[in-house]
């Protein structure tokens, strides 16, 4: 039976809604309509994320539990996509036999002809070839920037269990192996292409909503945070083409889109040899009906001046700064190769504060490092304290094998990582909800995003949801008419995760 409806189930990272978006768009292409529940889609695919153990735990129970539903319909074609793809094909395929498919995170492409082997009776295909050129520069012989242990690195002081010397290449052995076990069988295809370019061009997404768009800008990582997979599975940066960027932000317009988040691992060091990242908040800001552009996530080592310049002048750049800090320790932030210390964090926020003084500034934190001691979180808490932070992601830190950090002892007990991570959340919170009480009496425009959830409504009140140039989520009285126009309301009660507001009308037209 030819597959005629789909569901992708999404775990993690913009960057992961934004390639599932993708595969939808080669799914629709071939004629396959979404369905809301998994058991009446002919064709499931995971797209799983392994930043974190948590991400990582749950997309192996959904995909276990997809095993019921391949029990009762055979025909079912199922899929695993994502990081855990690109790392772990064969082991997938052995641990859950129901899977047919495994596509890595370079290989959307070559979705449908996956689909085409699989209906021609294959089974375990597999296509997770997308980085080679990944793996081949990850051998610091050929220069790479892959870090060689002398780069600002430096093992914890207490606790090592590797000496720095012996850090190892996180990929070249275990994804080049997994490479050539894969390739010994009939079923594994070569990417289509692993150009992020001629990726999208062939490509229309779906998006989720008509009114806002992920746009991706750029694959990969160069970063090598010393506790991150990402560069691992998802290979070398490589920036998609200004032109292209702008047609399809030309063509989402015309469909009706009016903001877009421009997403990558480290978006401001987007560089497609003509356009810097600055250059390209230009030509996007200059993109005719469109009213708000995001990005996620930044650098704070690649926040230069022209880019918070491009922030400040263009009126369409939203006023928010996703600033990952991580930690507030220079020495741990050295081990974990951020490439600030504290003083240049702090020197940043500075920077963005003295342009645009009402900007909000959001960041990422870990807890619970290789070797961080009780002085290094207070200074984490101490940054949090200083800066501010309109809201932050904190985290437990997790080993993930194939890590530079996986080389060095996982040291504070994990009591001791939940107390710590306890009390940030707690400092956090606290600031958040005294800069959202703050904006009471304020009045701040709104993109209006439609009706509100029954759980983000008050007592009954707060019809619409939009969104301020700060990212800040505000519920007021509004019409669904409201929907995708710029709304000034006036803040009545600011609470630690929304706004309630009420709307300002519009002058009457002059005479
Ligand atoms: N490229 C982005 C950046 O640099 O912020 C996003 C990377 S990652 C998908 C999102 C966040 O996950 C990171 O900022 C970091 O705080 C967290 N993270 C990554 N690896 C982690 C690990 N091993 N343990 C705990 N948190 C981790
Ligand atoms: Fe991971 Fe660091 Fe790259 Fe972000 S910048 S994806 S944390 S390696």
């Amino acid at each position: 039976m030819r597959p005629q409806t789909y569901k992708i189930i999404t775990y993690g990272c913009q960057m992961n809604a934004s390639d599932s978006e993708l595969m939808a768009g080669i799914l629709e292409a071939r004629g396959l309509s979404p369905v809301r529940d998994e058991a009446e889609a002919d064709v499931l695919l995971v797209n799983t994320c392994i930043v974190r153990d948590s991400a990582e735990q749950r997309a192996q129970g959904r995909i276990a539990r997809l095993k019921g539903l391949k029990t009762g319909r055979p025909d079912r074609i199922i899929g695993v996509c994502g990081c855990m793809a690109q790392r772990d094909a064969e082991a997938i395929f052995d641990r859950f036999p129901h899977v047919d498919l495994v596509l890595g995170t370079r290989a959307i492409p070559s979705l449908s002809a996956m689909l085409d082997h699989v209906l021609n009776g294959e089974s375990r295909v597999a296509c997770v070839d997308g980085i080679p050129e990944s793996v081949g520069r990850m051998d610091k012989s050929d220069g790479s920037d892959e870090p060689d242990g002398s780069d600002n690195l430096q093992a914890p002081t207490s606790s090592i269990r590797n000496p720095q010397s012996a850090i190892r290449n996180p990929q070249s052995s275990a994804l080049s192996t997994q490479h050539s076990a894969l390739s010994s069988q009939p079923s594994v295809l070569s990417p289509q292409s692993s150009v992020l370019s001629s990726q999208h061009s062939h490509v229309v997404p779906v998006r989720r909503s008509a009114l806002r768009a992920l746009v991706p800008i750029m694959m990969g990582c160069n970063n090598w945070c010393s506790y991150c997979i990402v560069p691992t599975v998802r290979g070398r940066e490589e920036s998609r083409r200004a032109g292209a960027i702008l047609d399809e932000i030309q063509a989402l317009v015309q469909c009706g889109c009016r903001e877009v988040t421009l997403v990558g691992q480290n978006v401001n060091s987007y560089r497609d040899g003509e356009t810097d990242f600055a250059g390209l908040l230009e030509r996007v800001n200059a993109v005719d009906g469109l009213l708000r552009v995001r990005y996620i996530t930044s650098h704070p080592r690649d926040a230069n001046d022209r880019h918070l310049d491009a922030v400040a002048a263009l009126p369409k750049v939203c006023d928010h700064f996703h600033l990952p800090a991580q930690s507030g320790s220079t020495p741990v932030l050295a081990r974990m190769n951020r490439g600030y210390t504290r003083e240049d964090y702090l020197g940043l926020v500075r920077r963005v504060r003295e342009r645009l003084p009402e900007a909000t500034i959001t960041t990422d934190l870990i807890v619970g490092f290789p070797g961080e001691t009780g002085a290094d979180y207070e200074q984490t808490l101490g940054l949090v304290r200083e800066v501010r932070f309109d809201s932050a992601f904190t985290f437990l830190y997790n080993v993930r094998e194939g890590t530079r950090a996986a080389e060095w002892e996982d040291d504070v007990p994990l009591t001791v990582k939940k107390e710590r991570l306890a009390r940030l959340i707690e400092i956090q919170e606290r600031i958040s909800l005294e800069k959202n009480q703050a904006l009471a009496g304020k009045t701040l425009e709104i993109l209006v995003e439609g009706p509100a959830r029954r759980a983000e409504q008050k007592g009954g009140r707060g019809q619409c949801v939009g969104r301020t140039t700060g990212d800040k989520c505000v519920v007021y009285d509004g019409l669904p008419s409201d929907t995708g126009r710029l709304v000034r309301t006036r803040i009545v009660e600011g609470a630690a995760h929304t706004l309630f507001g009420e709307k300002i009308p519009r002058d009457p037209p002059a005479q």
